[in-house]
């Protein structure tokens, strides 16, 4: 009997392992290249994969054109068998997506949020969005398997809850996961929206392939998303990566946190927008000043107009990007990675806050490290963590389903 439990526990553990090569092997994968990979015997994997055909998870891909000679068959996730939906709730925004099980998107919304509401107003907020997607889609709950969900905050994982956000007063210890999944009645994964910036890129961004990767979210805050050795790291209590709370300056204005001169207080959103305004009410040559109340001004229209070619905005994200360069010179020194991709709103203005920042790193950085990155805008751009959130759904639908074939 106990055999029995366990040779079923690895055979499960099998099927995920090659679900998640299939998922993450882009064009597919055949039988033999999958055994291989695995170190399975060919008949074992035959085994597996006949009990997730069986079970529809995955098909055969329709042949591609015919470059001559037998090719092998190539397997895939089946796309149809089931929906997820992924959800990133930043400081200001909130973004939604509905996946096939092969993550390709079926519907995406965007609104305004204000994370400074609390949890039952924005929560409420994300529910009737999801709802209204769903409806304008024709999509039902009952094709939902899982959801994903990101905030701009430290996650405790295991009570899937913030602790101590800076930029999330009212929400310290509220139980988002427990709340939304007893609302949802769906399996639900909770997650920094960094981190999952990270999981996002890699899975089907500017990542693939790294197996050390930092990602760097630049918004209202700034944290950083770590995947190391192939695994995402998230420390001791789910604060790893608060890269937004490095001291620049010690003597720098306050910051959310209670500390001074954080990065995220000199370079994060809030202190570009305070930035733009200075330089409005300074009656500086910028087509910022035109902005009326001056108060709405957000570093996104700063960003818009650095693009736009606004001299004055595009020093200012310039600024920003030399202190982001200095923070991450540090992380490049810590932990060595072979890709840093910049993500968030800021990022936006590609070269423009890429550029700086290579400049710090090459300065700063020591030169086995400096010389091994490369430092790269986000390819996923605002889909980023709804793309990541789209990830974890998709494990805890497919742990589920194969829990049960
Ligand atoms: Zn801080």
């Amino acid at each position: 009997m106990y055999a029995t439990a366990l040779d079923c526990s690895a055979k499960n553990f099998s099927k995920r392992i090659s679900l998640d090569l299939l998922r993450f092997t882009p064009g597919g994968i055949s039988r033999a290249e999958l055994a291989r990979q695995m170190g399975l015997t060919r008949s074992a994997l035959t085994t597996i994969i006949g009990d997730l055909m069986e079970s529809e998870l995955v098909r055969e891909a329709e042949d591609g054109p015919a470059s001559g000679g037998r090719r092998p068959v190539l397997l895939e996730i089946n796309p149809q068998r089931g929906r997820v939906a992924g959800i990133d709730l930043g400081a200001t925004h909130l973004h939604l997506l509905i996946t096939d099980f092969a993550a390709n998107i079926l519907a995406e919304a965007e609104s305004p949020l204000n994370i400074t509401d609390g949890p039952q107003v924005c929560l409420g907020k994300v529910h009737t969005r999801l709802n209204r997607l769903l409806d304008e889609s024709r999509l039902s709950w009952q094709e939902i398997s899982a959801v994903g969900v990101g905030v701009p905050g430290p996650v405790e994982a295991q009570i899937g809850a913030v602790s101590a956000p800076p930029i999330m007063p009212g929400w310290d210890n509220f139980p988002i996961r427990a709340y939304l999944s007893e609302l949802w009645k769906r399996p639900l994964s909770l997650n920094n929206d960094a981190d999952l910036g990270a999981l996002g890129e890699w899975s089907y961004g500017a990542g693939r392939g790294e197996r050390n990767l930092a990602y760097i979210k630049v918004g209202t805050g700034i944290g950083a998303g770590l995947l190391l050795n192939g695994n995402m790291y998230h420390g001791n209590s789910g604060s790893a990566g608060e890269i937004g709370h490095i001291t620049i300056r010690e003597d720098g204005p306050p910051c959310t946190c209670g500390s001074r001169g954080c990065l995220e207080a000199m370079a994060g959103g809030n202190a570009i927008a305070s930035r733009a305004r200075a330089a409005a009410k300074a009656g500086r040559r910028t087509q910022l000043a035109s902005f009326t109340p001056l108060d709405t001004l957000s570093a996104r229209d700063v960003a818009a107009a650095a693009r736009l070619g606004d001299l004055v905005a595009q020093q200012i994200i310039a600024e920003s990007g030399a202190l982001l360069g200095i923070a991450i010179a540090s992380l490049i020194n810590l932990v060595n990675p072979g890709l840093v991709v910049i993500g968030g709103g800021v990022a936006e203005c590609g070269d423009l806050l890429l550029e700086p920042i290579r400049k710090a790193v090459q300065e700063r950085s020591l030169r086995s490290s400096g010389q091994a990155v490369r430092i790269t805008a986000s390819l996923l751009g605002r889909r980023s963590s709804s793309m990541g959130a789209v990830v974890q759904a998709l494990n805890l639908a497919l742990d589920t389903l194969v829990d049960h074939s």
